[in-house]
């Protein structure tokens, strides 16, 4: 028979695992089960609209046997089965196209990294880490044969048909022989099956059955010294069989937690934070909610579904239930399962279901508490959770007008001028000065950048703290939520710091009012990129900086225009702010008194560029800059 090869990408994984020195091997035997509980699932779900594919429910069963003496295992389960062409696409190729693409990634580091291979959800592949022959007898629903698929690893497989008159598949493996490291033959033994059983399948909602050989006293013989016992075979049932969420959080440990959520949630790293809660009162329920480490692949495409697995007393009545997460916790995983909820509820109704509004409210709070508790007590952990999701939070608080405020403001982290630390606004406000009356933020491109802003450096001056914003959600989330604990926010570059005495802006105002002569013919001079210019005396030892007016800051102009769309571009009011305690000032007002009007226009030209890098823009004309500062040069 001739031998069919595996596709590229499925050697690949295939070389892996066979040359895999991964020391959690066991984890054959959970992806095989899960195969299987798959597979049960598919049949059963079949069989509610088609009576004739079905068992009773009691009678879908994985099994475990083995023979010491050929040195197989063998799965079997009576699920939907793979016709000979599934066999092939199924087992042939890599069905997630995901996981490989991560694999791809590493596969330079495949012997040092080995422990990716651990934390995927492999699947059938991994078997042979332990084995180096598989075979695959399966029967689909309604197929008149059954076939083998044979492999010895990476040098392809075989298809052929074969008897067998049960639906469903049998996965027997020859394991590997002994080495000095490993001992493979252990998965021949009834207690290793069965702690493996229990450590990563417990919750399978088929039972996992094996004969298991026990001892007892032989009927009739004698007592004490006397007594003689003998061998029998018995069925044993390995997995408890109760959902994971419905045990109690105290009889689960942190390894079962994730194993589940790999498993069931596709993930190759542990969660960040699980949620494990059960819910009693106007609507009863238990839900089990993952925040993962990582963005998912797919997150910012539109592929990616918010959603929760919604289950009616244990069975899974749809895969992914938008209507539990708002659209801020979208990356969270997870599943509920509620008594209250009909099995026969159309997606329709459940968008109506009031059991449904109240669980998804309760979930929204839940999320909302972890996520601060979290915060609280372990803030390395939730720093790299904001890193990852803080812009998904803080569009939230952007998003329907701000409406969300309550839930997500708590949640929210800024880094700030003291400590370049990441604060929270609750944070901010109880180290803020008595007499100080607003939240001070800046905006830009890096922290590095926002922390040289002349501004910013006289706000610090006055021994108060500046919120960093580098997100370009921040400052539109910021002007949603207007205040935060009756305390205003005031972006420092709109020229409306209010750090000096009265005395000090009476001089201010004096000085621009008798400068305003020269102040409007550097406004001319530098043309309509600005809307203003003026003196200022809150800019420490720089000589310039840019502020705005009005409503739009130039941080927001910048990411309003990079939207999509054509025209209408906003601009902000661009004020340019010279030190009126630099001599340049001094300079720029003796130059314009004796009529040196060219030399102003130049110098005023020459300030607005400045200015606009030290606020982190381009230059609009660069040659001219440069031709400008030579004649002032030279
Ligand atoms: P995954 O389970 O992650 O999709 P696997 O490599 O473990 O990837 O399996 C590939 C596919 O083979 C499965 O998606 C399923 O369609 C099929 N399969 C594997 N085991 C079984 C089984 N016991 N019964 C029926 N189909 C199976």
């Amino acid at each position: 028979m001739d031998k069919k090869q595996f596709r590229t990408e499925s050697k690949k994984l295939l070389d892996m695992m066979i040359n895999s020195i991964y020391t959690h091997k066991e984890i054959f035997l959970r992806e095989l089960i899960s195969n299987a509980s798959d597979a049960i699932d598919k049949r059963y779900y079949r069989s509610l609209s088609d009576n004739a594919v079905g068992l009773s429910r009691d009678d879908y069963a994985i099994r475990l046997a083995v023979d010491k003496d050929a040195r197989t295992l063998t799965v079997t389960d009576n699920g939907c089965g793979m016709t000979a062409e599934e066999l092939e696409n199924n087992l042939g190729t890599i069905a997630r196209s995901g996981s490989f693409d991560f694999k791809n990634e590493h596969s330079e580091e495949t012997t040092e990294n080995v422990d990716i291979i651990g934390q995927f959800g492999v699947g059938f592949y991994s078997a042979f880490m332990v084995a180096d022959k598989i075979v695959v007898e399966s029967r689909a629903i309604g197929a008149d044969t059954a076939f083998r698929w044979t492999s010895e690893g990476a040098d392809g497989y075989t298809v052929e048909p074969c008897d067998k008159g049960e639906v469903g598949s049998a996965i027997t493996l020859y394991l590997k022989a002994d080495t000095d490291d490993e001992k493979y033959g252990d998965y021949l033994n009834d207690y290793r099956l069965r702690e493996l059983v229990k450590k990563y399948s417990d919750y399978i909602h088929y039972p996992i059955r094996m004969d298991v050989e026990r001892s007892r006293k032989k009927e009739g013989s004698g007592e004490g010294e006397n007594a003689e016992y003998e061998t029998y075979t018995a069925e044993e049932t390995f997995n408890s069989m109760v959902p994971l969420w419905r045990k109690n959080a105290s009889e689960i440990g942190e390894e079962e937690y994730e194993s589940f959520y790999r498993d069931k949630f596709f993930d190759f790293e542990k969660p960040a934070r699980v949620i494990h809660t059960h819910s009693e009162g106007a609507t009863t329920f238990d839900a089990l909610l993952f925040i993962p480490k990582h963005l998912p692949y797919d997150f910012y495409t539109k592929e990616y579904k918010k959603g929760l697995q919604l289950y009616s007393s244990g069975v899974m009545i749809m895969e992914k239930c938008e209507d539990l997460l708002p659209d801020y916790f979208s990356f969270v995983k997870g599943l509920v399962d509620s008594a209250d909820l009909s099995l026969n509820i159309s997606r329709e109704m459940l968008q109506h279901d009031r059991q449904l509004k109240l669980i998804a409210k309760t979930i929204e709070k839940k999320i909302k508490n972890e996520l601060g508790k979290l915060m609280s007590s372990d803030r390395e952990t939730y720093e790299a959770f904001f890193k990852v999701f803080g812009t998904q939070l803080k569009y939230g608080l952007y998003s329907d007008y701000g409406m969300h405020k309550d839930v997500l403001q708590d949640l929210i982290l800024f880094a700030s001028s003291r400590e370049m630390k990441m604060i929270s606004l609750k944070e901010y406000v109880a180290s803020m000065k008595e007499e100080q009356k607003t939240v001070y933020y800046a905006c830009g491109e890096t922290v590095e950048q926002i922390d040289m802003l002349p501004q910013v450096e006289a706000v610090k001056d006055h021994g108060m703290e500046v919120l960093y914003c580098t997100d370009d959600v921040d400052e539109f989330a910021i002007q949603m939520l207007r205040e935060y604990d009756g305390k205003t926010f005031t972006n420092v570059c709109t020229g409306k710091l209010d750090l000096a005495t009265d005395e000090e802006k009476e001089a201010i105002k004096t000085e621009n009012e008798n400068a305003a002569d020269l102040l409007a013919f550097m406004k001319e001079s530098i043309g309509e990129s600005v809307s203003n210019v003026r003196f200022s005396g809150e800019l420490k030892n720089h000589p310039v900086a840019l502020a705005s007016e009005g409503e739009i800051s130039v941080e927001m102009e910048k990411v309003l225009n990079k939207m999509p769309g054509e025209g209408n571009k906003v601009k902000a009011a661009v004020v340019l702010e010279v030190n009126a305690d630099h001599a340049i000032a001094e300079k720029l007002k003796t130059l314009f008194a004796d009529g040196e009007r060219e030399k102003v226009a130049n110098i005023a030209k020459v300030l607005y560029a400045q200015a606009r890098l030290i606020g982190g823009m381009s230059i609009e004309n660069p040659t001219e800059l440069s031709d400008l500062v030579c004649g002032l040069i030279l």
